[in-house]
Order: structure tokens, then sequence, then C-alpha cells
């Protein structure tokens, strides 16, 4: 399909693909930058902006696992989600565990207030953008599912996470009567079920938890039981006091096994002095991206493989109300959590499925009967068959390429996208959970918010107008979904 040309002259567009926390920040700092702002254009392919998966939830029993104080969506104004909060209820805590379905609405506020000031310049499309091209004269078409194309002088990738992949195969006939859920985002995991249904989740960590959490508090959900390798599950937080950041790097090419003796000895210490060990955690929160960064591929790649469930379970913490209701559970059996490793998911007919396991150390094989298994593995890695449409696209293009270790995508230091080719002034951008395989933390709010920050600003100058540099004007087409103003 072709575009009809629009000869007004007016300001630059920008795209942004994606508008959850990370996608949502970028089009606010822009829409902030005053009359000089560029246009955007605001892609999601679901019918709720501002939210993405995690503040997505309707559940109001899914709450954040960070304390309100440290959830501001503004680097330079730590208090703005707490002073929010206090607008609407003056009673919130600072160290308050709110729900998530808040923080999206928290979110939702901020775009609205940034489509006030925008005006006609931030639209939002509902739509799936299925590849990139960038043109010969300098700007890109951006592809939509249904085949509509929408030009744009500069694009953000904000695509997020990409969804869950299978561990193990799957039989169709389980996955076609919902005895095996391999995404519990996309709809009700648990619908269809009894309260007797047995339910076994593959993993035992936030997603996990999450479904736990939802199932205790419909009380229709039978009983619980998570497999995950090690069986570990997410620590609670506890008051910590604030610490100096312990040295772990002490070698010039420091290995996995020198940093986490390092920071065993910083547990040990700060205990004898009668400190916890999330004090050393949190101290060493800033210092993560550069750590991660001084070690090779290799050592990256024992991280993954050995130390990371470890590190996850006492990195991402949960509020002390969601450690308890998994605690009573477990106390009154409707939960239980087993180290092992599945070997098969076979079909049983009516039953649901049979799955087959060894327990952790064990080589005897177990089978355990559930009649729903549901994926709760996280977001895949590398790429494979089911990996989001876009991202494959842009790589077939060589706009963009996987990290070495497979857990996102190459970008430089500014945000642009890495590929074999370097596209158009380098004009398309990403950020976010794609990028952890260059920075490891980059999925939460306190290092999305600095590069959202940053890269709106980025962007901003790269479609500013500078002497002797001209852009090409934008091109449009009608809509074929409707599109609203934020
Ligand atoms: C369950 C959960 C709970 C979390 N809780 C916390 C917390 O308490 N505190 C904290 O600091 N961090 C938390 N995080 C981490 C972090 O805040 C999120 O990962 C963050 O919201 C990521 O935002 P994002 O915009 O990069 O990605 P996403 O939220 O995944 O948003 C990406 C958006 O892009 C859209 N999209 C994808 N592809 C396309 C396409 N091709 N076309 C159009 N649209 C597309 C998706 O529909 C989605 O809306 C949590 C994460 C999860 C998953």
């Amino acid at each position: 399909m072709n575009t009809r040309a629009d000869s007004a002259v007016g300001p630059a567009t920008v795209a942004i693909v994606g508008s959850g926390f990370s996608g949502t920040m970028v089009a606010v700092h822009l829409a902030r930058q005053g009359p000089n702002s560029p246009r955007v254009l605001l892609f999601e392919r679901d019918e709720r902006l501002a939210r993405g998966v995690a503040y997505g939830t309707s559940s109001p029993e899914h709450l954040l696992n960070v304390p309100a104080r440290l959830m501001s969506a503004f680097p330079d104004e730590p208090d703005h989600f707490l002073n929010w909060l206090r607008d609407r209820d003056p009673a919130v805590q600072p160290g308050a565990f709110v729900s998530r379905r808040v923080y999206g609405d928290y979110l939702d506020d901020l775009l609205r207030d940034a489509a006030r000031r925008a005006g006609s310049k931030l639209v939002a499309i509902r739509a799936e953008i299925v590849d990139v091209i960038d043109e010969a004269l300098g700007s890109f078409s951006l592809v939509a599912s249904q085949g509509t194309r929408f030009q744009a002088d500069a694009v953000v990738v904000a695509v997020g996470n990409p969804g869950p992949q299978d561990p193990i195969p799957v039989p169709d006939r389980a996955r076609a009567t919902r005895s095996y859920i391999g995404d519990p985002w996309v709809d009700d995991p648990f619908l269809g079920l009894k309260a007797d249904d047995p339910i076994l989740l593959i993993g035992s960590g936030l997603t996990a938890i999450d479904l736990l959490v939802e199932a205790e508090s419909r009380k229709t959900v039978g009983t619980i039981t998570a497999i995950s390798r090690h069986g570990l599950l997410p620590q609670p937080h506890a008051p910590a006091a604030a610490i100096p950041i312990p040295t772990l790097r002490t070698a010039a090419r420091p290995t996995m096994r020198d940093m986490l003796r390092n920071v065993r000895l910083a547990v040990k210490q700060t205990e004898r002095e009668g400190g916890d060990w999330r004090s050393v955690i949190d101290a060493l929160r800033p210092e993560l991206q550069p750590l991660w960064k001084s070690l090779d591929d290799r050592e990256k790649g024992r991280f993954l493989r050995h130390v990371a469930a470890f590190w996850d379970v006492h990195r991402h913490r949960v509020a002390p109300q969601i450690h308890e209701i998994v605690q009573r559970a477990r106390r009154e059996g409707r939960f239980s959590v087993v180290a092992g490793r599945i070997r098969t998911v076979l079909d049983d007919g009516p039953d649901g499925v049979k799955i087959v396991m060894n327990r952790r150390g064990s080589s005897t094989c177990e089978t355990l009967r559930a009649r729903r298994v549901i994926n709760c593995t996280g977001p895949s890695r590398g790429l494979h068959s089911g990996f989001p449409s876009l991202l494959t696209a842009l790589c077939n293009r060589g706009l963009a390429r996987p990290d070495p270790i497979g857990l996102g995508f190459l970008a430089g230091e500014k945000g642009c996208l890495i590929g074999l080719k370097v596209p158009n002034g380098q004009r398309i951008f990403t950020l976010g959970p794609v990028l952890k395989g260059q920075l490891w933390e980059s999925t939460a709010v306190r290092e999305l918010r600095q590069q959202a920050a940053d890269l709106a600003r980025h962007v901003a100058l790269a479609v500013s107008p500078q002497p002797g540099k001209t852009l090409p004007q934008p091109r449009w087409e009608p809509l074929a979904r409707p599109s609203r103003a934020v």
C-alpha cells in the first residue's frame, strides 16, 4: 500500500512503538520539550495505553515490588509518584507497596497530561508494528500488521520483554484444550478450572507468585505446585540500612567467581555488624551496569547458568504482604514448591496433562498429574520461531542485532540500535528490557526512567532542524483502524 504525500511543512515525526513504561515516558518527555517538540506517533497493539504487561493487571492484589517513594517516573523528581498518590490519599506512607494497577493509572495520567501539552502533536494509534523499512529518502516506513504504513523521521523501539517460550515441547492437544497455557499474561490462566483442579506452574519466580496471589484472592482454584530448577522463591523486603557500596572488582579482569566471593564476604561482614544482606544487594544497585559491562561474554554466560536464579530472588524481592500470602498458602497446603527438572509433558485426555520430572539431585523419574500447566518462566531468550515479528524483521533488515549472549539487542551509548548496516542518520533507537544483555539492570523503573529521559533528549536532537540538515516531510495515509488523541 502506498502513502499520500502531505506537502505542509511541519515538525519532524517520531514514531514510538510500544506504550509500556518506556515508550510512554519517552512520549511524555518529548511532549515537555515545548513549542519545538516533534510530532509523536505512539503505537500500541493492546487496547490500553501506558501500562504494558507490568501495570496492565486488573488485580488489586498485584502489588509493586518497590516502595512508593522509589517509583517516581522522573529521575530528577524523586517524590513525583508519592505526591501523585498523596493527592488522592494523603495517608499513603513512603514505604507503602501500592498496587501495580494504580501505577498504571499514574502512567496513564502522565500520558494524558503530555497530550494536553502537545495538543495534536501527540497521537496514539492502536496498531501492531511488524516491520520498519529505512527508506532511500531518509525517513522510515513503519508497517502495521494490517498492512497500513506510517512514515516517521525517527523510530523508538520500546517493545519490552519478548513473551515466554515453551521450556519443553508440548502436545498440540494440551494447548488446544487449555491444559497447557504458554503465556499467562495473554488471557485468564484460571478460566474454566474447578476448585479442586490441581495446577502446576513451571517456574517459581515473580510470575508464579503473581498467579498464586491471584488464585488465593479468588478462592476458587485448586492446589498449586511450582516446579523450578532450584525451587527458589523471591525473598521478602524488610527494613535494611543504607551502607556504602562494597568493592567487588578486585582484579583487572574480574571473574564471576571473584565477584560472588566478594558479595558473600560483604554480606558476612554486614551481618556480623548486625546488618542485613539486603543492604549489600541494594548498595550494589548503582554499580551493577558497570560491573556487568566489565565481565566478558564467557563470565556473563557463567552468571546466567549458575548465579542468576539466586541473584534474582534476592534482588527482585516481594512486598511483605505478598510474602505472607505465599507463606500462608504453603502452611495451609494449597501451595508447594519442587526443585526439579521437567522432562516431558504428556496429554492426559480429559484429566489434563502428565508431567515427567526428576527432583533436583535425583535421576529417578516421577510423574505428576495436573489439570492445567502454566508456563511461568518469564521472558524468552534469543531469536526463535515465536519471537516478536518486529524484532525479527529488524534483524532481517540489518537494523538490529542480538547481543552475544542472546538476552536482547545491541545499542550504542545514545540508544541507537546497532545492526549490520547504519540506518538513516542512526535515527532508530531503543531502550528498556531489550538492552538487558548489554546492561543487565535494564528492566526496573529506576533504570528505565533515566533511559527514557536521556533517550528523549537524544531523539529530539536527532530530528531537530540544524543548519544544512533537512529532514524529509512526513507522509500520511488514512488510518485503517481508529486512532485517538491520548
Ligand atoms: C509483572 C511485572 C511486575 C513488575 N513490577 C515492577 C515494580 O514493582 N517496580 C519496578 O521498578 N519494576 C517492575 N517491573 C519491571 C518494569 O517496570 C517493567 O518491565 C517495565 O514496565 C517495562 O516497560 P517497557 O515499556 O519497556 O515494556 P512493556 O511494559 O513490556 O511494554 C511494551 C509495550 O509495547 C507493546 N508492543 C510490543 N510490541 C509491539 C508492536 N510490535 N507494536 C505495537 N506495540 C507493541 C506491548 O503491547 C506493551 O504495551 C515489573 C515487570 C513485570 C513484568
